[in-house]
């Protein structure tokens, strides 16, 4: 394995470390896939936050613990993430703290609805080859884009506690523990965010509205159309606090006045730079495959670190506002009744001159490093259920190859464990 370097050098955006931001406001860093804020007040704590897992939060409560012995009186919950929900308990510590969050905070923790049925398996499965889940660390999971590759895992979920308070106002002052708060929904990576500010200290904490990667307008995992449009326009709303200090849910805190402003108004511009090239392209009739490929971030947003695509990806993106938008129709009538993808493989292979023939190009492409091609074409061949085992082989190197191209932590990972899977399914 021979990872993407600037995806390894991103790793220093989550060194685990406990930083104080200010006198009595503490940031875990680097412990778990998220980070956890602590405000130390008069009678008691304040926990911004809580992490995937239960051990996570064990050991960041560790470390706090070195800090204070003052009691949790309240956790905010930033969003209904599992990554930011699930170390609640152990924060508690068998008290009952207040917990706040929005009150359109929809846990994805939480089955609502046992009458219809989901799609969990398949968000299961999607999801362990996003994280990397069960690569190995380092030479595999280099990180999951955001997170440090090598976070616990026991306990995960297992510490939700489900919020106490639920914030109904687009603002609201609150004291805690003798902090004086703001806080503000702020609809973004999920439309249940709420951020926290500081105003006393200057310190905003963002939850995932900020983090330092091209946003997740998308996740590979499975997700629901995230609206672009409200993400950018709550980094106006972020703007407007002209914050010292950005306290965001994952990666390194912002540190400086300008440089918070710089960021947010980059971040902003990245997505509203998407929307417009993407609606530009819809407008000319053009589909997803097309805008997939031509849109891009001018090079002034995509040469900034925070804007490189080590989570999110632009094209990912793209195909997001797209189905999101106009759904999955592409707008192409040959696309309303494809062929179906053995019925697609047969005829290309009776074109291809054989199977023979269409293995050996595969083989050429690999030669080529054509990874996609080389994708592409075992595909027929594996839908058409022809020389299996050559073909899965051919595409477990050609996964395994793209993987090591990959700056976003979670392409590499789905392609790495797709591969291992593939790899298995041999006979
Ligand atoms: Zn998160």
């Amino acid at each position: 394995m021979n990872p993407n370097p600037e995806l390894v050098a991103q790793n220093k955006q989550f060194e685990k470390q406990v930083i104080e931001l200010a006198p009595n406001v503490y940031g875990a860093i680097g412990f778990a896939a998220s980070n956890v804020y602590m405000l130390v007040g008069e009678d008691g704590l304040v926990i911004i936050d809580t992490t995937e897992t239960t051990k996570a939060a064990e050991n960041i409560k560790a470390e706090f613990r070195k800090i204070t012995d003052k009691p949790v009186k309240t956790i905010i919950y930033t969003h209904s993430h599992r990554d930011h929900i699930s170390g609640a308990t152990v924060f508690a510590e068998g008290g009952s703290p207040d917990v706040i969050a929005s009150d359109n905070f929809d846990s994805d923790l939480v089955e609502v609805d046992n009458k219809h049925p989901k799609p969990g398996k398949a968000l299961m499965a999607r999801t362990k080859r996003q994280f990397g889940m069960s690569l190995s660390w380092p030479d595999e999971r280099v990180s999951v884009g955001v997170g440090p590759g090598d976070r616990p895992m026991e306990g995960m979920g297992a510490g939700f506690i489900a919020p106490t308070v639920s914030m109904t106002e687009t603002r609201t002052n609150v004291t805690l523990c003798g902090f004086e708060l703001e806080l503000v929904k702020a609809p973004g990576e999920t439309p249940d965010h709420l951020v926290v500010w500081l105003a006393d200290k200057q310190i905003l904490f963002c939850g995932d509205n900020f983090y330092s990667s091209f946003p997740m307008l998308y996740a590979i995992r499975g997700t629901a159309y995230r609206d672009f449009n409200a993400w950018a326009d709550s980094l106006d709303t972020l703007l407007a606090f002209k914050a010292a200090i950005l306290a965001s849910g994952h990666t390194m805190p912002v540190i400086g006045a300008d440089k918070v402003q710089q960021v947010l108004t980059d971040y902003r511009d990245a997505i509203n730079h998407v929307v417009a090239e993407t609606v530009a392209g819809m407008n000319k009739q053009l589909g997803p495959d097309e805008l997939a490929h031509t849109v891009s971030l001018p090079p002034e947003l995509a040469s900034k670190p925070y804007l490189k695509e080590f989570y999110g990806k632009v094209a990912w993106s793209v195909r997001a506002y797209f189905a999101g938008t106009l759904g999955w129709f592409d707008g192409n009538p040959t696309n309303l009744a494809k062929l179906s993808p053995k019925q697609c493989a047969e005829r290309t292979i009776r074109m291809a001159g054989g199977v023979d023939k269409l293995l050996s190009e595969a083989q050429q492409a690999a030669n080529d490093n054509d990874h996609q091609w080389v994708l592409e074409l075992c595909d027929h061949l594996i839908a058409a259920g022809e020389q299996l085992a050559q073909a899965k082989t051919l595409k477990v190197a050609a996964l395994r190859a793209l993987a090591d191209f990959e700056i976003n932590a979670a392409g590499r990972n789905y392609y790495l464990l797709s591969a291992r899977e593939l790899e298995e399914s041999i006979a």
